[in-house]
């Protein structure tokens, strides 16, 4: 099953992938562990990567398109896979299907995580992450027993620098005008399957589950 799982920041995608990856035993892709991975094996597109991001800078599609290449060419990746982080872009989903029919694979479904803006900003400006431990708490879904203590080691909680509504904000237009034109595209390719992301991480990922379950 060869998927794809797009959605805005704070969709949680992050934690469904990881879900399909166990229920359906096929790898979590995520474009920043294949960075991670292409550079640490040291290859020549890792190579060429790490000296974008060691000047701070994007990594131009040209290098990404390769490490994903690569990274779907692997043997593990012959029964199927979930790309989360790629594509972010038309031309990025373009690049995608010549490499998939280079590789003779096609794609199953394109799983839509939707959630409001508003919901977006809520989930986002409420999260506060400690200080020692890294545990993740929210001030409304999920607060600490004590206001801005860990429950984990009683360390401080802080909110990160990009979860301020204003950078919020920024992140969710980047997303609308880059990346949502891509529930167009696929929804053309009649690929597109979009999930209400607005409910508790189980439900969410029982919807997910039925669905995947009518495409085996
Ligand atoms: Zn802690």
């Amino acid at each position: 099953m060869n998927l794809i799982l797009l959605g805005p920041p704070g969709a949680g995608k992050g934690t469904q992938a990881v879900r399909i990856e166990e229920t359906y035993q096929i790898p979590h892709i995520s474009t920043g562990d294949i960075f991670r991975k292409a550079i640490k094996d040291k290859t020549e597109l890792g190579k060429k990567a790490k000296e974008y991001i060691d000047q701070g800078q994007l990594v131009p599609d040209t290098v990404t398109n390769g490490i994903v290449r690569e990274r779907l060419s692997d043997e593990d990746c012959k029964e199927g896979f979930i790309l989360d982080g790629f594509p972010r872009t038309v031309n990025q989903a373009d690049a995608l299907s010549s490499i998939l029919e280079e590789l003779n694979l096609s794609l199953n479904a394109v799983i839509n995580i939707r959630v409001s803006d508003e919901e977006v900003i809520n989930r986002l400006s409420g999260r506060r992450i400690c200080k020692s431990c890294g545990a993740s708490f929210h001030i409304k879904f999920n607060p600490p027993a004590k206001s801005g203590e860990c429950d984990e080691c009683g360390g401080d909680l802080y909110q990160r620098e990009d979860d301020n509504p204003e950078t919020i904000k920024e992140r969710l237009n980047v997303y609308s005008k880059k990346t949502s034109p891509l529930i167009d595209y696929y929804e053309e390719r009649k690929l597109l399957k979009t999930i209400n992301g607005e409910q508790g991480l189980d439900e969410v990922f029982e919807e997910i589950d039925r669905f995947l379950d009518t495409i085996k």
